[in-house]
């Protein structure tokens, strides 16, 4: 089963995939937008970036919140490519494991983590326009 699973997705593989839904779909692996996906939880079950892209298996296709993870996952490795992987990891990574410790209403709003909502192309209700410009402000200086 798994291993079918597997070739399935060796047989979709797209390293230009632009679709949110084939990502969530995925067994183990796809790509997104040139970068690498895995099907992975990291910390707390959550989805994180480290360059390649960590989505938890517990997001689905179709579900618009998940489709929305993808898309801010994809944010964090245009963070990176802006500031590179080791800035990345101590000023927003670790930073925002830590925030994400306490349930935190406005996380998206976090100068760490709202410019990957940006650069990925996610809008959210929540977001400000001061929280956009602080996280822009707060990008700007790491680079
Ligand atoms: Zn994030």
């Amino acid at each position: 089963m798994i291993f079918r699973k597997l070739r399935e997705d060796k047989r979709n593989f797209d390293r230009n995939n632009t679709d949110e839904n084939k990502v969530l779909d995925a067994t183990l692996y796809s790509a997104y937008k040139g970068k690498l996906v895995i099907k992975m939880a990291g910390f707390g079950g959550r989805s994180f970036c480290l360059g390649a892209m960590f989505i938890s298996p517990k997001e689905s296709a179709g579900n618009k919140d998940s489709v929305n993870m993808v898309r801010h996952e994809y944010g964090h490795t245009q963070q990176i490519e802006k500031i590179g992987l080791l800035r990345y990891i101590f000023r927003i990574g670790i930073p925002s494991l830590r925030y994400g410790r306490v349930p935190l209403p406005d996380y998206y709003n976090l100068k760490t983590e709202i410019t990957a909502d940006i650069l990925g192309g996610v809008s959210r209700e929540s977001h400000t326009e001061e929280a956009i410009l602080a996280g822009e402000k707060y990008l700007e200086g790491l680079i």
